[in-house]
């Protein structure tokens, strides 16, 4: 379905059965959002949650375009613009599309910036999906917290050390000092 060439005549054959698509959508299945993705977190796995509706339009009005209403939602492992390591990004968009059959039809519906064109051949929901995460995307997405950034790279460090080193060695411990160092039981000359 989410592969599928759907034009306006599908839509409109989907909205009167009330079709519903409840599915998921693989990262990898988009190159164009894959390729902006942190190439450190493995995205074979991850998913987003989609849920579709279609609808016919607005009865009675002016317009008569069938309607995509959707829901996408999961999580995006883009990169942090302070330390360039991976930040989790929460998808959660809700967007509302009149498709229509070309260009010249937009000056027929009420929102001109919520329309997308179908075009002669259909198109494909897989490729609305990815329109619409790339646009939510933020400009310069960071760690909330500075402390977030050196964690993330650290975490990276300790992950690429784990794989490029032999697993059964007990000294790759690098942190192993720290907890001795950070015990705040250390009192000496702090009254002033
Ligand atoms: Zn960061």
């Amino acid at each position: 379905m989410l592969t599928d060439h759907i034009g306006i005549p599908q839509l409109r054959d989907l909205a009167s059965r009330s079709e519903q698509v409840n599915n998921s959508i693989r990262v990898t299945d988009m190159p164009r959002l894959a390729e902006l993705l942190h190439p450190d977190i493995e995205p074979a796995d991850k998913a987003l949650e989609v849920k579709i509706k279609f609808l016919g339009g607005p009865q009675g009005a002016l317009q008569d375009f069938p309607v995509i209403q959707g829901h996408l939602k999961g999580s995006l492992d883009i990169h942090c613009q302070r330390c360039l390591g991976p930040l989790a990004w929460p998808a959660d968009i809700k967007f509302r599309l009149t498709v229509i059959g070309s260009i010249g039809d937009l000056d027929k519906v009420a929102e001109p910036f919520d329309a997308i064109v179908a075009g002669e051949h259909g198109m494909q929901l897989k490729d609305v999906l990815e329109d619409e995460l790339l646009g939510s995307l933020p400009l310069a997405p960071m760690h909330a917290d500075i402390t977030n950034c050196a964690s993330a790279i650290g975490v990276e460090f300790i992950e690429n050390d784990i794989e490029s080193s032999v697993p059964d060695s007990d000294t790759n411990r690098p942190f192993e000092g720290l907890a001795g160092l950070l015990k705040p039981d250390h009192s000496s000359g702090n009254n002033d």
